[in-house]
């Protein structure tokens, strides 16, 4: 943790704290929020629930991130049949902590949909425009300067093969100025902790972490603010913020659930959207990973929107768990790891789900309900990509679908039901958004244009939450991009 950041961290929150603008939830939007506000020299808390680790406090993609940088160490789900499984970021700086760093602009054609069912005002793709530009190079978004890792290759060889599109997505990562182009370069990825956290610290913005927000409450012009500060297992300490103007930056699934705690309901919560996501393991007669195999690179948008592939990382402990699918093959995992790599297939979907607050429970319930078509478009998806990875040299494919009978060879494809079983498909996601959409149709919208939470005064959402639809693509470039312009706006200066 730089010296900086160590300064502005509060340690021992005094309560009530004052703030005239508080921010909830560190990841992206909260961030990049903080750090304009702080920068345009106002006086801003950021608060998370998570804790500060700093990038190299963890091996990316092993156990201990997911211990200590993800909600509930990953284990997640979506009620609704098929379940699906979610996973969240909880630490300084939310998912950009844990994520790819694979980079997207939101397509043109998602911003015209907007714009047209949800009444989003000034969502151009010329007026996102600069602030897709300004994001890209605060982050760095680039390509790889070097080799991608052998198992992107064969993904990219496979649909090269077939004719389809397939295409190096860059990514927020930066690398060292000289890599030898045989090699697969490592770089260091661009996560909030790397760029927009210290820029809103050096500005002036304070840090509050390890304290969870339960409740928001209006009292005159004051934002109340209660949560809990809990450094370590044994202490805990109720807090009390009091704030002027409030931005809820909690991700789509805990900013609505922290508004319907607080009784904040209108289109709150209700129209949820994730990416779902069907994994097969290709295992090939060559060596395709590797302990550094890095993060794969390549995604096939010959399907696009209705469904895309990538490779997924594909370390031997996610191949493990990857493999409880099919139990009386785990061996392989521990034989084969290295000629072995996980694929997916991503929908964009037309399911919507819930989130919504128990009673006596810390955790919402999310639903998630696919319609025919989602899970038809999965099993699609599944054949294709089934397909391609035969197509560039697979030799077995394990989808995951519970006791399956593993594929052998591009016949067995026609084993793949046109829909997907309900009860033995295990779908998975890291693109939760549009819990509560942005716009001025108020039938369907929880926010205006600019992330103003309708019907209140000085309370903003900003985050994951905001994107009306999914986008068919990686979402933080969607997300960032649109919070800097809803920031320009609240301080007048789009
Ligand atoms: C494993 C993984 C891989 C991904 N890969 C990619 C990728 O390659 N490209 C891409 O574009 N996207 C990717 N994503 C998605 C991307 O990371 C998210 O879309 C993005 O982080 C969402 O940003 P956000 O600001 O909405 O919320 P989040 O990043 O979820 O941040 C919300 C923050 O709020 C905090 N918080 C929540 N509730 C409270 C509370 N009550 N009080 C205080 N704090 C609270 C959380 O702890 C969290 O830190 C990936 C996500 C994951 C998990």
């Amino acid at each position: 943790m730089s010296k900086s950041v160590q300064n502005h961290r509060i340690t021992h929150p005094k309560s009530p704290l004052t703030c005239e603008i508080a921010v909830i939830g560190s990841g992206p939007g909260g961030a990049i929020t903080a750090c304009l506000l702080a920068e345009a020299g106002r006086d801003v808390l950021l608060i998370e629930e998570g804790s500060y680790f700093s990038l190299e406090s963890c091996r990316a993609f092993s156990q201990a991130e997911l211990e200590q940088k993800y909600r509930n160490g990953g284990l997640t789900a979506a009620f609704g049949k098929p379940k699906i499984q979610y996973v969240e970021g909880r630490c300084v700086g939310g998912g950009s902590e844990i994520n790819s760093g694979l980079y997207h602009r939101t397509p043109p054609e998602i911003l015209e949909k907007w714009q047209t069912e949800f009444a989003v005002e000034s969502l151009t793709e010329a007026e996102l425009l600069p602030h897709f530009e300004a994001c890209e190079q605060a982050v760095t978004v680039c390509k790889l300067p070097g080799k991608p890792p052998l198992a992107s290759l064969k993904l990219h060889q496979g649909a090269v093969s077939l004719g389809w599109q397939s295409l190096e997505v860059p990514r927020w990562f930066r690398y060292q100025a000289q890599t030898d182009p045989a090699v697969t370069p490592k770089g260091t990825r661009q996560s909030m902790t790397q760029t927009f956290i210290p820029r809103a610290i050096d500005a002036g913005c304070k840090l509050l972490t390890n304290t969870r927000i339960n409740f928001i409450r209006k009292q005159g012009k004051q934002w109340f603010i209660k949560g809990n500060y809990i450094p370590d297992y044994q202490s805990k300490q109720a807090v009390e913020i009091q704030a002027k103007t409030l931005f809820i930056c909690c991700g789509a699934i805990q900013t609505p659930a922290l508004l319907r705690r607080s009784g904040i309901t209108k289109n709150i919560g209700n129209s949820l959207q994730m990416h779902s996501t069907v994994k097969v393991i290709a295992q090939f007669n060559e060596i395709v990973n590797s302990k550094d195999m890095g993060v794969p690179v390549h995604q096939v948008k010959e399907f696009s929107p209705r469904f895309s592939f990538g490779c997924s990382i594909s370390s031997p402990p996610y191949l493990a768990v990857g493999m409880t699918d099919h139990p009386q093959y785990k061996h392989e995992v521990d034989q084969n790891w290295q000629k072995m790599a996980i694929y997916y297939a991503m929908i964009t979907g037309q399911g919507q789900g819930s989130v919504r607050c128990l009673p006596g429970f810390r955790d919402p319930l999310v639903r998630y309900h696919l319609t025919q078509q989602d899970l038809k478009d999965l099993s699609e998806a599944l054949q294709k990509l089934s397909q391609l990875l035969f197509e560039a040299g697979a030799k077995i494919l394990y989808p995951s679908i519970s006791n399956f009978p593993r594929l052998t060879q591009p016949n067995d494809l026609k084993h793949i039901p046109d829909l997907l079983p309900k009860s033995q498909t295990n779908l998975m996601t890291v693109h939760v958004m549009s819990s509560c959409p942005m716009g001025e149709n108020l039938e369907k919208c929880a926010a205006n244009s600019f992330g103003k939470v309708h019907g209140f005064d000085n309370l903003y959402i900003s985050d994951a939450s905001l994107l009306c639809t999914a986008p068919g693509v990686n979402p933080q470039g969607s997300i960032m991009a649109i919070t800097r312009r809803n920031v320009l706006k609240f301080l007048g200066k789009l």
